[in-house]
């Protein structure tokens, strides 16, 4: 027997919040919640389709972790801290087993970051997920795409590239969703950045997560700042991973272009630079100077000095 939609709320999704902001949860029409005073609410939200942002067959703990994830990589761009969620669920049948894990593997990330399922609407349809994440973050302190000024240095957090190479494994049926190869678990098991851009608070002149690859959102990020940037190719960070299974120009492609990396790209003034050490210890992830900030409007990687033509572009879900 199928579960009803109100027995899938009751028995998946209305786990008590443990947070004491939260003053109305899951089960009146919508939730009450009270925001520290003087901090600014940031909201995101993020819808997955199977098919489009995920594989069929997609394990659910996976697809619940990766649900969350894409947002609190949002909140983390902004340097907030995570508070609240709500989930709109479309599904095609209230399957028991998948319900289950789907909230197993949504309910580990929440737990880590202390974030609350506050809501959200649960519809038969097609399998479509839509998260929203309300966090915290003091107003002045927000990080913006739009602060970034020539002469700051561009950074790069982690190791971008390794998740668009776990994709085509499984994508190729290389690689099964079980694998404990690292491409596969970097794409299947993101880890939002929270605590880095939390250091990067008061210190970064501009930031935001990298989705659809590191080049098409530096090119995002350069526009709402109104510069231009230039990336040392032979400044960029390449995983030891991905050196040991492709040559450079494969690597470089990863890196570049490659998507669902959820790492942070940011900018900080030149005198800021030895700052590093401290944000990647506050941050608990490596981060990597790959560039700067460039007068004009142009993003050109560069290697030897020589302008390099890179093919391709960022991902975009309307573009031919
Ligand atoms: P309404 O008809 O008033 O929108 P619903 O019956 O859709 O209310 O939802 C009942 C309660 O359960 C609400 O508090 C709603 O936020 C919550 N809820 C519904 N679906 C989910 C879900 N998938 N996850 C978390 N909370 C949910
Ligand atoms: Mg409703």
């Amino acid at each position: 027997m199928p579960l009803g939609e109100f027995e899938v709320i009751a028995r998946f999704f209305s786990r008590a919040s443990g947070r004491s902001d939260v003053l109305l949860g899951v089960g009146d029409d919508a939730a009450l919640l009270q925001p520290p005073a003087g901090q600014a609410v940031v909201a995101a939200t993020d819808t997955l389709v199977e098919g489009r942002h995920f594989l069929p067959g997609t394990p659910p703990a996976a697809i619940g972790h990766q649900a969350l994830a894409v947002n609190l990589s949002d909140l983390a761009a902004m340097g907030a801290e995570p508070a609240w969620a709500l989930l709109s669920l479309a599904m095609p049948q209230s399957d028991e087993r998948w319900l289950a894990e789907f909230a197993r593997g949504l309910y580990e990330l929440a737990d880590k970051h202390g974030v609350a399922l506050v809501g959200g609407d649960t519809v038969s349809g097609p399998l479509v997920v839509t998260i929203e994440v309300l966090g915290f973050v003091p107003p002045q302190l927000a990080l913006k795409r739009s602060g970034a000024r020539p002469g700051d240095l561009l950074f790069v957090s982690g190791s971008p590239g390794e998740a668009a190479a776990g994709l085509d494994l499984l994508r190729q049926g290389i690689e099964r969703f079980d694998s404990q190869d690292t491409r596969v678990r970097r794409f299947l098991s993101a880890k939002p950045r929270i605590a880095l851009g939390r250091a990067l608070r008061g210190r970064a002149t501009a930031a935001m997560d990298v989705s659809d690859g590191l080049l098409g959102d530096l090119g995002k990020l350069a526009r709402s700042s109104g510069v231009g940037a230039r990336v040392d190719l032979e400044r960029l960070p390449i995983s030891s991973v991905l050196a040991s299974h492709y040559d450079q120009e494969t690597c470089e492609r990863y890196v570049l272009q490659g998507g669902d990396d959820y790492e942070l790209l940011f900018t900080l003034p030149p005198q800021c630079a030895s700052l590093a050490a401290q944000i990647e210890a506050e941050g608990a992830c490596s981060v990597r100077c790959i560039g700067e900030v460039t007068a004009g409007d142009r993003v050109e990687c560069v290697r030897n000095g020589s302008v390099v033509a890179i093919a391709g572009k960022g991902y975009d879900h309307f573009a031919g």
